[in-house]
């Protein structure tokens, strides 16, 4: 309690000086050491890959041989829930994943390469 009393009549007297303005940068250093999306999603790709070099498959993220792709004929993605993340390996070679959020409705195209995609609902039942 007493530590936030001393910080409340602390910004106080920053506010009434005017150097809460040079204090500002202090913010963004103080968010340096978490994590950002970005860093995150780097983590979760690695561990796909990984699991893909076992040759497993454990977001169901590797295109079907039997479909082509186009708008005819989209990559069925099965979700039990209305949106799910997709990971397009564009072509066989590539070593980066693109994600992106599929919504169930309209076939949806992979930013990247253009891949149709299309959300179709799965109901699961538990006995
Ligand atoms: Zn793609």
């Amino acid at each position: 309690m007493a530590s936030r009393l001393l910080f409340r009549s602390a910004v106080r007297a920053f506010t009434r000086t005017g150097a809460v303005r040079a204090a500002a940068p202090a913010r963004y250093m103080a968010a340096g050491g978490i994590p950002s999306d970005e860093e995150q999603a780097t983590g979760l790709e690695k561990e796909i890959m990984t699991a893909l070099k076992r040759g497993e498959d454990p977001y169901n993220m590797l295109k079907p041989k039997n479909y082509k792709g186009t708008k005819e004929d989209p990559h069925i993605v099965p979700s039990v829930n209305n949106q799910r993340i997709v990971g397009c390996i564009c072509e066989e070679e590539n070593t980066a994943v693109v994600w992106f959020w599929l919504h169930k409705g309209e076939a949806q195209r992979c930013p990247n390469c253009g891949a149709h995609y299309k959300l179709v609902p799965q109901h699961h039942h538990h006995h």
